[in-house]
């Protein structure tokens, strides 16, 4: 058995994604052992681009790896909304100076590797973190003074706690939210490229995150690093029900899905020789992640569609919760848990069913389409501010020792 190593509290975390990786920093900088297993055969995120929010700047500032985050992000000037029928501009949201102002921290672009990356130097660089891969965990159980996890490779690792954040398709879910909450697929399917910056049509370079919204799909485009390359994600609803992910995907399937839309943005396209597909799923709330001294981080507690790009986000201010409530509560697992998805679950799910409904705005067609146009061309720079307020202020974490909104 390994993993119960000497002298003060222990954890394993399942799952180096961002969340893992996040909860490892935050939980280690409280004065805890950290041992996170990660099934891959390295440490690493896919190559495509994500999208990260002022909160996401305020949880990195806590961990302390704000500056390294920044460093590597890119910084858009606007938010925009483009009508993928008639090509015209229905909103844009600025993210300049009076945004930073207003939140504290910038708005930001980054490639999901970089990102990654900055989070696993400063793991790496912790003496009381222990970074294990090639380890896949398949079950996982309370001992009574703690809880142990067993590997497909069959090592078994015991701990003061364990936390599951692996993911959307958990295998430390179960065992906490039964066999009750299944995925709920959507019918939307993603595909991603990502377009050295040649190839992106000048017209279209701009210094945005934008979003084509059209009945059923929609599209986002954003320069990434340092602008060498594009962020595409073109995004439509379909009957399909087989949950995929980082699968192959066709031009053909993604051009059909998109013939109602204006060439401008269509030609966008007909660009990438290789695209990736997700099938996308979310899940119902539940009221409890927390079972003894197993519990649910990230994905694994609390999966999204990705329209407000919150997902990695509500991760890291997942593990900035966790590692604030463990330091309140002196090391004592019981009461931070407990703590931790009080805080959580309202913001996480909020975020969940917010989403939901925001992809429906994007897909709207008809009078919702007019209705979606006419509202959003009338915000202001202000009303934007304070539409975003409850997500980008990271005001669900108040009292965690993180940067309240200017
Ligand atoms: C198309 C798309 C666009 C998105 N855009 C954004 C965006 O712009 N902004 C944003 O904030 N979010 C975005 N998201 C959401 C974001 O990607 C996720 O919310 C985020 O990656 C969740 O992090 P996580 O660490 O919880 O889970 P994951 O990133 O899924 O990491 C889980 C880790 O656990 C490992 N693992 C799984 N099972 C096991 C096991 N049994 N044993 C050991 N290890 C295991 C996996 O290999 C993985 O490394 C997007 C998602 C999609 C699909």
């Amino acid at each position: 058995m390994s993993g119960a190593r000497n002298g003060g509290p222990s954890a394993v975390i399942v799952g180096g994604g961002i969340g893992g990786l996040a909860a490892a920093l935050g939980l280690a900088k409280k004065g805890c052992r950290v041992t996170v297993l990660e099934q891959a055969d390295k440490f690493g995120e896919i190559g495509a681009g994500i999208q990260i929010g002022p909160n996401a700047f305020h949880a990195m500032d806590y961990l302390g790896i704000g500056d390294a985050g920044r460093a590597r992000a890119v910084y858009v000037d606007a938010l925009i909304m483009m009508d993928g029928i008639t090509g015209e501009q229905i909103f844009r949201g600025p993210l300049d100076a009076p945004f930073r102002k207003y939140f504290g921290n910038p708005y930001a672009v980054i490639h999901r590797a970089d990102l990654h990356s900055a989070f696993l130097d400063a793991c790496r660089a912790h003496e009381a973190i222990r970074l294990i891969n090639k380890e896949r965990v398949i079950a996982c159980e309370n001992t009574g003074k703690g809880a142990v996890v067993r590997t497909e490779a069959g090592n078994v690792y015991e701990a003061d706690a364990v936390i599951g954040a692996d993911g959307v398709k958990s295998n430390i879910r179960p065992g906490i939210a039964g066999d009750k909450d299944p995925l709920r697929l959507s019918g939307h399917v993603a595909y991603r490229a990502v377009l050295p910056i040649e190839q992106m049509p000048e017209d279209l370079r701009w210094n945005a995150a934008t979003l084509w919204a059209g009945p059923k799909c929609h599209m986002v485009h954003y320069p990434l690093q340092g602008w060498r390359t594009f962020n595409l994600v073109a995004t439509f609803v379909t009957d399909d029900k087989n949950v995929g992910s980082n699968e192959p995907g066709t031009r053909e399937e993604v051009l059909s899905r998109f013939a109602h839309i204006v060439p401008r943005a269509r030609k966008l396209l007909e660009v990438p020789t290789e695209w990736r597909r997700w099938v996308l799923a979310d899940r119902d709330p539940i009221d409890h992640w927390v079972n003894g001294r197993v519990a649910l981080l990230g994905d694994a507690a609390h999966p999204t569609y990705q329209y407000f790009a919150q997902g990695a986000c509500m991760a890291m201010e997942d593990a900035v919760c966790l590692a604030d409530k463990y330091e309140k509560a002196g090391g004592d697992f019981d009461a931070a848990f407990k703590a931790y998805q009080e805080d959580r679950i309202p913001r996480a799910y909020r975020v969940v069913l917010s989403s939901r409904e925001l992809g429906r705005i994007y897909h709207a067609d008809g009078v919702e389409r007019l209705v979606r146009n006419a509202w959003l061309k009338e915000k202001t720079p202000e009303q934007f501010y304070a539409g975003m307020q409850w997500i980008y202020g990271g005001n669900g974490l108040a009292g965690s020792g993180l940067r309240a909104a200017a």
